[in-house]
């Protein structure tokens, strides 16, 4: 058995994976993590190889996993290298030669198997196993030419966006100024009018626009919703869980009690100092206000950024910096009993390049282990 990969050093994405740590998997992962192709697909093929199984194969292989209390799984160690040596080392024992710097230019069913072209010269094989993924963060090699053979070969390709990717805001904004803060909130999106997603968690403001976990989370829907040629906006609900009416009410009450208490300082018990400030300049309003002195209009005003605040997404910042790609071979072209194409004979695909992708905490190396243990024993039975 041969590993062919384009890389000099296979596996890159590993070693950059979770700040370098790795997030292997997590405590609880259910198809609804996941979207792209049918849910009952992706359950399917997740079965195969569920979480406790993953944690006894790391360990198996020598990396010991421990859980954090965000329910993400990273190695004892802290170290994305032990989990990529002890796969690369587990590969090598049971005899895969693993060819680096070998990219695959065509794959053509033959005779008896496939003939591949390589950069290295042609090779003949009885069977394939695509796991080139999709397109993030290319320099490491999943540049897409998986999915331009997977179509040579008969597959269809769902349309490719970003996913887990930053989001980019229309210039000025009051990201610019808030740069580096990150806070807690839920991120809405409408589509057409209507909301569609609710992402609650942690977001950091960048010079760019929007980063951190329910920016990332959130990138995939609305880059879906536009592509689908939808009308796509996404809020920032600031004050989570309570309604425009019940934050305006509070403000009434608040003025009441504390006519005196600046504007500025009154924002500041709810929200980072500076995006207080950065609101507040946004609306036009005077933080040194008292808030005896605050107009109807601008508690309005005031309580409608904070439940509604618009976020001018014009774009995600791309494949280089997103963490997954939505969209790839449609999932019902597959067999989930072992990843084997139902265009071509042989033909076994897993991870990334299929119309799957996870959330951020360990779902998409979830996905690639479990589709590539599927894929593991369909070709055991099918020799
Ligand atoms: C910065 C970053 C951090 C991430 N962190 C996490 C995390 O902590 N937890 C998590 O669950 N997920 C994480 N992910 C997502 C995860 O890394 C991917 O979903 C996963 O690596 C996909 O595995 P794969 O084997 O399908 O594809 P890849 O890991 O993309 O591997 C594909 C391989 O195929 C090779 N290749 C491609 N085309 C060819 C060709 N034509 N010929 C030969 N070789 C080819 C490439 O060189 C590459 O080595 C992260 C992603 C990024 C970008």
């Amino acid at each position: 058995m041969r590993l062919v990969d384009g890389a000099a050093k296979p596996g890159a994405k590993i070693l950059v994976s979770g700040g370098s740590r790795c997030n292997v998997t997590n405590a609880v992962v259910t198809e609804r993590d996941y979207w792209g192709g049918r849910r009952t697909i992706i359950r399917r093929v997740l079965s195969r190889l569920p979480v406790p199984q993953t944690i006894a194969f790391f360990e198996s292989l020598g990396v010991p996993l421990k859980e954090e209390a965000t329910a993400k799984l990273f190695p004892r160690s802290d170290r994305s290298r032990d989990v990529l040596d002890a796969l690369l080392g587990a590969a090598r024992e049971l005899g895969v030669t693993i060819m680096p710097s070998t990219r695959v230019h065509r794959v053509s069913p033959a005779a008896d198997g496939f003939d591949l072209e390589t950069s290295q010269g042609p090779l003949r094989t009885s069977s394939v196993v695509l796991a080139t993924g999709g397109l993030s963060l290319p320099k490491t090699g999943s540049d897409g030419g998986g999915l331009a053979i997977a179509r040579g070969l008969g597959h269809t390709i769902v349309p490719t966006t970003p996913a887990l990717a930053p989001l980019m805001l229309a210039a000025p904004g009051i990201h610019e100024r808030l740069s580096g803060v990150a806070q807690d909130l839920e991120l809405a999106l409408r589509v057409d009018g209507r909301v569609t997603e609710r992402i609650t968690g942690a977001m950091l403001w960048t010079h760019f626009g929007i980063s951190g976990p329910a920016a990332l989370d959130m990138s995939r829907h609305w880059l879906r919703a536009r592509l689908q040629g939808h009308e796509a906006s996404l809020t920032a609900h600031l004050r989570q869980g309570q309604l425009f009416e019940s934050v305006e009410a509070a403000w009434t009450n608040t003025a009441a009690q504390h006519p005196r208490l600046a504007l500025q300082t009154a924002l500041a018990e709810m929200l980072p100092a500076s995006v207080a400030s950065a609101l507040l300049d946004s609306l036009g309003l005077d933080g040194t206000l008292r808030l005896a002195q605050l107009t109807r209009a601008g508690r309005r005003a005031l309580s409608h950024a904070l439940t509604a605040l618009p976020l001018p997404v014009h774009d995600s910042r791309g494949y280089s910096y997103a963490e997954a790609t939505a969209g790839g071979v449609a999932l019902e072209e597959i067999d989930p009993g072992t990843m084997e194409s139902r265009k071509c004979a042989g033909l076994f695909l897993v991870g990334e390049i299929l119309d799957v992708d996870g959330r951020l905490g360990g779902f998409n190396f979830q996905w690639a282990w479990s589709s590539a243990r599927t894929a593991a024993e369909g070709l055991a039975r099918s020799a």
